[in-house]
């Protein structure tokens, strides 16, 4: 086999953090606001004003790193990255260049770990909008925001893997609750780094990909980047050091700018600001406060509830969700513990809502057969929008599971009354049946359960026929 060119990927990862006021000043830090209404001159970066450090953002930063198994600075400091951009209004961006607040950390992929350089604090810019035809307008409601940014060592090996990278993190910044991750509304922004080399040979130059907001598009980016170097260097040519974007609409990057330096932004220490001092009392404290991870729930739920990876790994999108499993789910078998996160996932923007001892009550009438799935995700929809007693209810509106002799009758009755589906079926058209499945469950008013009823109208019809349609 050839010596194939190995990707060689770094990632950088911007994370909107979810404090209530901005990172220096105290507007408001929310996402959608009309423009420009969420400014003071501190953020707005008028001369003579002073930036003061908001504690909010340092604690959500350390329960970001110590998620990520990052070693928390007692001593960083930030400092000041000066460039001029119009969404930048200081003419510097303040940033912790020299001593971040957290580094050394890593994060799992299936594909192999992938090493955590430094996670740092910094504000954020504000947003340009270029949508109109003889102007760029600005909003400046952004500027100040803070953020974290998540610099990975180049460990990552191909476009999956990035992907994959992603996601835990995600997951890891929605479990510790430090930021909402919505990528549609920039709440996590990727950079991505890629080079291409021969298995043994030094890194080759890095291209930058800036300021990704999908997964896919940077699965995309990457994949097209690689095809891009590879047949450039295939071809005798040279991979320039620069700045790309990605261009959603062709599915290919194209050049913004050769890339800036350290140098070029001139980096200090900000005068305004005091070295930020961490007790290791106070890191430890924060330490106590961090939730079980999602991968580490994930197993929980598969050992102790015996539920299938698939609905574990459901159960782990949101931390949310694994807190209403683990609530409902507290007190109940296995049996009923898998009916709950079979009831949470079918529905779990709705399930969110409800009441844990709710669910796990339905999930018991479930377990007992008391109610059938259709039943219980039709309470589940209505306790989502009023509390009430779930036994009681399905007794008071006559909802309780058709059993037995009552769903014999019903099954007897569909069979008399459907001859065409079970004269196909008798012809050797099994699924025929399902039309009278549905006559059951139709008459019960989904108060009869699917399977059962399929298995008694095929007896009733067997037996019918003398029970020789199967020779
Ligand atoms: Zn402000």
């Amino acid at each position: 086999m050839r010596n194939e060119y190995v990707p060689v990927i770094g990632l950088e990862t911007h994370v909107e953090l979810l404090t209530k006021t901005k990172i220096f000043c105290s507007c408001e830090n929310r996402f959608g606001a009309e423009p420009n209404t969420l400014c003071c001159p501190v953020c707005m970066g008028l001369p003579g004003t002073l930036p003061s450090l908001n504690k909010k953002a340092v604690e959500y930063a350390v329960r970001a790193g110590l998620a990520l198994g990052c070693k928390v600075a007692t001593v960083s400091g930030f400092d000041r990255k000066n460039y001029f951009y119009p969404d930048l209004p200081k003419g510097y961006q303040i940033t912790q260049h020299f001593t971040p607040i957290c580094s050394g950390g890593s994060l799992e992929t299936p594909e192999g770990a992938v090493r955590i350089a430094r996670l740092h604090l910094e504000e954020d810019a504000g947003k340009l909008f270029h949508n109109r035809e003889d102007a760029t307008l600005i909003d400046f409601n952004r500027c100040g925001a803070p953020l974290v940014e998540i610099v990975t060592y180049p460990d990552i090996t191909s476009p999956s893997q990035a992907a994959d990278y992603i996601s835990a993190l995600r997951q890891v910044m929605l479990f510790c609750r430090v930021s909402d991750v919505k990528m549609n509304e920039g709440s996590l922004r990727i950079d991505a780094n890629i080079s291409l080399r021969r298995p043994g040979e030094p890194f080759g130059t890095k291209v930058e990909i800036k300021n990704i907001n999908s997964i896919k598009f940077m699965e995309k980016a990457l994949a097209y980047e690689i095809e891009r170097q590879t047949a450039l260097l295939e071809s005798g040519g040279v991979v320039m050091t620069e700045t790309r974007r990605f261009d959603e609409k062709s599915g290919k990057t194209e050049p913004m700018r050769t890339k800036e330096s350290a140098e070029d932004y001139g980096y200090f220490p900000d005068p305004d600001l005091e070295p930020l001092l961490l007790s290791d009392e106070y890191i430890e404290g924060l330490r106590l406060t961090l939730p079980q991870m999602p991968e580490e729930l994930k197993s929980r739920f598969i050992s102790d509830y015996a539920l299938s990876n698939e609905a574990a790994s459901r159960l782990v999108d949101s931390p949310d969700i694994a807190e209403l499993f683990l609530k409902s789910a507290a007190g109940l078998d296995n049996t009923a513990a898998g009916l709950a996160a079979n009831l949470i996932n079918s529905s779990p923007a709705e399930a969110v809502t409800v009441r844990p001892e709710r669910l796990g009550r339905l999930a018991e009438m479930l377990n007992s057969e008391e109610i059938t799935f259709t039943v219980a995700k039709t309470l589940l929809s209505e306790l989502s929008s009023s509390d009430f007693d779930p036994a009681q209810a399905a007794k008071e509106r006559n909802l309780t599971a058709i059993r037995g002799e009552e769903l014999k009758k019903l099954a007897k009755e569909a069979v008399k009354a459907s001859r065409k589906a079970v004269r196909a079926y008798l012809g050797g058209k099994k699924t025929a049946v399902m039309a009278v499945v549905g006559a059951v469950m139709k008459a019960s008013g989904g108060r009869a359960d699917a399977e059962k009823a399929r298995e008694l109208i095929i007896e009733i019809i067997e037996n019918e026929s003398g029970g020789d349609s199967d020779s």
